[in-house]
C-alpha cells in the first residue's frame, strides 16, 4: 500500500450507501490525514448524510453523489487510488459501483463486515473489530511514522468508534480498543459533547414514534428471550417519519429482562425490512440467510420479507421454536 500511496496524487474515498458514523467518521479521518500528507484526497458518499454527523470536522471534504453526481463521478474516475470502507459487497455503492468499476485506479477495501467481496486488489478485512475507524486508526500507526493523528482527525475515530459500539455496549470487549480510545483522548477531544451532538440530537416527531413503540408495538416472547418491534407504512406516516428516524428502535426490547433476540420489521414501498440484532452467541446473520435472503454479522443482521405485515409476523413466531434450544443455552 505504501507504494502505491507514494504514486498516487489524487484519492477517492468511498463508503456504503445509507451511512453511519464509522463510515463518515472513517472516511474522513482517512481523508484529512491523506490531505495532510499532500494528496488530494476526497471522501464521496452514495447518499443520505445524516444530520447527526454533519457537524463532523472535515465534513466539507466530502461530497454526496446524490446531490452533487457530475462533482462526485469527476472524483471517483479521476482518482488513481480508491479506497473503499466500512462495506462488504460493491453493490452498497449503488450508482458509484459502476463507475468505481470503469476506473483503473488500485482499489483498497478497509472493511470489518463478514466474508467481504472479491473486488479489491488490496482487501484488509478484520471482521472481529468493532469499526472500521480502529483499523484507521491502526493503519495510521503502520502508514505514517510521524504524528498524523490532529484533534479533528481524532474526533472523527471517536465518532466511528463511539457509534458502531454503541457507546462501547458491544463489539468493544477487547483492550486494545480502550488502548486506541485512551491515545485518541490524548488529542483533547470533547469526548461529552461529541457523545452529546451524535446522540441527543432527535426531532420531536422521533421521540413520540420511540414512545409509541413501547408502548403500543414492541411484543416480548419471554420464552423465547425474543422481543420485537414492528411499523407499518401507515405508521411512520402517523409521526411524520423522516429518513433514519427508526435507527436504533432494534434495540429496545434489550432493555426488558431476560431479551437476548430482536428483530425490527419496517414496512417500505416493495418489501419489509427486516434488522436483527442478538445478545451472546445467538446468530442472528445464520436467521437472517436461511430466512430472509440477507446476512451480517452474529450480533447484527437483516434482510428483507415480501410477504404482508401480518404474514411477516406470523411466519416470524413460528421460527422461533426451531431455536428454541439456542434462545435458551445462557
Ligand atoms: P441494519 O439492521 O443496521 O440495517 O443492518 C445490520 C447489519 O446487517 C449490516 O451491517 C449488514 O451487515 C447486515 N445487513 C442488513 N441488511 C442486510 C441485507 O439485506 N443483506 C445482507 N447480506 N446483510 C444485511
Ligand atoms: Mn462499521
Amino acid at each position: 500500500m505504501t507504494s502505491w500511496l507514494d504514486q498516487a496524487k489524487k484519492v477517492a474515498i468511498l463508503t456504503h450507501s445509507n451511512p453511519d458514523g464509522d463510515a463518515i467518521g472513517s472516511s474522513l479521518a482517512l481523508g484529512l490525514a491523506l490531505r495532510k500528507r499532500g494528496l488530494e484526497a476526497n471522501v464521496v458518499i452514495p447518499d443520505g448524510l445524516p444530520d447527526f454527523l454533519r457537524w463532523l470536522p472535515g465534513i466539507e471534504i466530502s461530497t454526496t453523489f446524490a446531490y452533487k453526481k457530475e462533482k462526485a463521478t469527476g472524483i471517483v474516475s479521476e482518482a488513481d487510488l480508491i479506497f473503499c470502507l466500512d462495506f462488504n459487497d460493491p453493490d452498497r455503492l449503488n450508482d458509484i459501483e459502476e463507475i468505481m468499476f470503469r476506473s483503473a485506479a488500485k482499489k483498497i477495501l478497509i472493511d470489518h463486515h463478514e466474508e467481504p467481496v472479491d473486488f479489491a486488489d488490496l482487501t484488509i478485512s478484520e471482521t472481529w473489530r468493532g469499526s472500521v475507524g480502529e483499523m484507521i486508526y491502526l493503519l495510521f500507526e503502520e502508514l505514517f511514522e510521524d504524528e498524523i493523528l490532529d484533534r479533528d482527525i481524532a474526533t472523527c475515530l471517536y465518532v466511528a468508534i463511539m457509534t458502531d459500539t454503541g457507546n462501547f455496549n458491544y463489539a468493544s470487549s477487547y483492550p486494545e480498543i480502550f488502548h486506541i480510545v485512551g491515545n485518541l483522548m490524548k488529542y483533547d477531544i470533547e469526548k461529552d459533547r461529541i457523545y452529546s451532538r451524535v446522540y441527543d440530537s432527535f426531532s420531536e416527531d422521533r421521540m413520540r414514534l420511540q414512545g409509541y413503540c413501547m408502548l403500543e408495538k414492541m411484543v416480548v416472547l419471554p420464552t423465547y428471550h425474543t422481543g420485537y418491534i414492528s411499523l407499518t407504512d401507515e405508521e411512520l406516516k402517523r409521526f411524520n417519519h423522516r429518513k433514519g428516524d427508526t435507527e436504533g428502535f432494534v434495540n429496545i426490547p434489550f432493555a426488558v429482562k431476560g431479551v437476548r433476540f430482536t428483530a425490527l420489521f419496517v414496512e417500505k414501498r416493495d418489501r419489509i425490512k427486516i434488522s436483527f440484532r442478538s445478545r451472546g452467541s445467538f446468530p442472528v446473520n445464520r436467521i437472517a440467510a436461511d430466512h430472509y435472503q440477507g446476512g451480517g454479522h452474529i450480533n447484527a443482521a437483516g434482510g428483507d420479507s415480501f410477504l404482508s405485515m401480518e404474514e411477516t409476523l406470523s411466519r416470524f413466531e413460528s421460527l422461533l421454536p426451531l431455536y428454541t434450544k439456542q434462545l435458551t443455552d445462557e
